[in-house]
């Protein structure tokens, strides 16, 4: 995936948005919603007794970047979400690509030296 990070260039506010669903998760093939859990009151339509119903909804993420400081990664539609779009345009936020780093190479492992094979060469 494409990632950016955001740095706040703007010299005394700390930035502040949520990356709503609509306009982040869906475009970005991810969501990023965080899960709250909730209870709701149920009437039983039959004995109208009113119960307890647990539930989760999505909680849009808020992201605030302080003043002068780098935001963690976020997938690049981040730049066409209302707030972030505004603040990008003004210039109060710096659009960083994120370079992927490649995956440090494994630690070469060498073969077993196998010691005593020159001794054991075949003597005709
Ligand atoms: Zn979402």
């Amino acid at each position: 995936m494409d990632l950016v990070q955001l740095r706040n260039e703007d010299p005394t506010q700390p930035f502040v948005a949520t990356l709503l669903h609509d306009s982040y998760c869906r475009k970005g093939g991810s969501c990023e919603c965080q899960q709250e859990s909730y209870q709701a009151a149920v009437q039983n339509p039959v004995t109208g007794a009113v119960g307890l119903r647990d539930g989760l909804r999505a909680q849009p993420k808020g992201v605030s970047i302080g003043v002068g400081k780098t935001s963690e990664p976020f997938a690049r539609c981040v730049v066409k979400v209302p707030g972030f779009k505004e603040a990008i345009q003004a210039g109060r936020l710096a659009v960083i690509p994120v370079v992927p780093v490649a995956p440090p190479s494994p630690p070469a492992v060498e073969p077993p030296r196998v010691r005593g094979r020159r001794e054991s060469a075949s003597s005709e």
